[in-house]
């Protein structure tokens, strides 16, 4: 089987296809014929090498994925062979025409959902649903800023507030960003790159500000995120890349919240909860995963460029 490996810490360039072995399943695993893989930032700042988890040397990245199984190892009763499934965290990574997984990693794919689709949910869906209702505790009726709705994670924020029945606020860089976050489920669409932005989810609020911001980038707008929430509200912090200065005067004027949270510090039974309304939201038509762009397994670099960038549109995906 075919599978992207990285020889040492570097570059996008340090990824390449190899020929590798096929995979087979053992006793309490599940064997993943991989049709679509989902592009991860965390990804990128694995294979740099600075990112507390560290792989060895010749590691096929990504956690990510949807496929078909191919195999199912003794003891293993949730799954049979030929199943549609997504997958969030694998054994061997996902940037592979194959892949191995345990149970608690794989979950039922819905027919209506496309394999590329599939490969959109583990970690933007598990992250914007664990940020929104596992951090912020957020109820139907209250407001929502997503801040970076374009991506991965911010579309499905985006698709998940809508569908608790929270007003969404939301930001892109693009004017195509900017309509798809209005076509997903967001009520106003704003440009972070514009420094009125923050004074215009004010007005929008009448002057009350949000109850929850969810923060894409906490390095460039923690402070001014401080700013526009309402009493009580809260921020969640789910990426940043770099430090910033903040006043913390600013939480004690209005009991504010900062919430830090990782996907990966879910546990088993919150990973299972998370994605079973993942999968209540697909099969209620609720949830769509927009996917931005599908390259061939051998343009990992390519992708990983990409995710990098600026002016995103939904998800990239890899295709085995
Ligand atoms: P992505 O698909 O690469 O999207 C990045 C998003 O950030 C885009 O919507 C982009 O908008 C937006 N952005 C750019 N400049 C911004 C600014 N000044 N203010 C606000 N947003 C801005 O990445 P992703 O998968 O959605 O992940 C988003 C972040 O969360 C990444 O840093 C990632 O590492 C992190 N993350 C954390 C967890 C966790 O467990 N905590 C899990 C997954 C991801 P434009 O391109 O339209 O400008």
């Amino acid at each position: 089987m075919k599978a992207i490996c990285v020889a040492e810490f570097g570059g996008p360039d340090v990824m390449q296809i190899k020929d590798r072995p096929d995979l087979s399943a053992g006793e309490g695993q599940i064997l993943i014929s991989v049709k679509a893989v989902g592009v991860n930032p965390v990804d990128t700042y694995i294979r740099e090498g600075w990112y507390p988890i560290k792989k060895p040397p010749g590691y096929t990245p990504g956690f990510d994925a949807a496929g078909l199984v191919e195999q199912v190892g003794r003891g293993v009763e949730s799954f049979r062979p030929g199943d549609r499934v997504f997958v969030c965290g694998s054994l061997t990574g996902t940037y592979a025409e194959q892949t191995l997984c345990l149970p608690k990693q794989v979950f039922a794919l819905p027919d209506k959902v496309s394999f590329s689709q599939g490969a959109a949910l583990g970690t933007p869906y598990g992250t914007a649903c664990q940020a929104l209702f596992g951090r912020a505790d957020a109820q139907a009726g209250q407001t929502v800023l997503v801040h970076g709705a374009s991506g991965g994670v911010g579309i499905a924020a985006v698709q998940l507030a809508a569908a608790g029945g929270l007003t969404v606020f939301a930001t892109a860089g693009t004017d195509k960003g900017r309509q798809l976050v209005t076509e997903r489920g967001a009520r106003h669409a704003l440009d972070h790159h514009d420094a009125g932005h923050f004074e215009a989810v004010k007005e929008l609020t009448d002057g009350r500000g949000v109850d929850i911001v969810l923060e894409m980038l906490a390095n460039v707008n923690l402070d001014r995120d401080l700013d526009i929430l309402a009493s009580g509200g809260s921020v969640v912090v789910i990426g940043s890349r770099g430090r910033i200065e903040i006043d913390p005067r600013k939480t004690m004027a209005r009991d504010l919240n900062i919430l830090g949270m990782s996907l990966m510090n879910a546990s088993t039974e919150q990973r299972a909860a998370i994605y079973a309304r993942i999968q209540a939201g697909l099969e209620a038509g609720q949830l769509s995963p927009v996917i931005g762009q599908e390259l061939p397994l051998e343009k990992a670099p390519e992708a990983h460029r990409l995710v990098m960038e600026s002016a995103h549109y939904g998800k990239i995906v890899l295709i085995p």
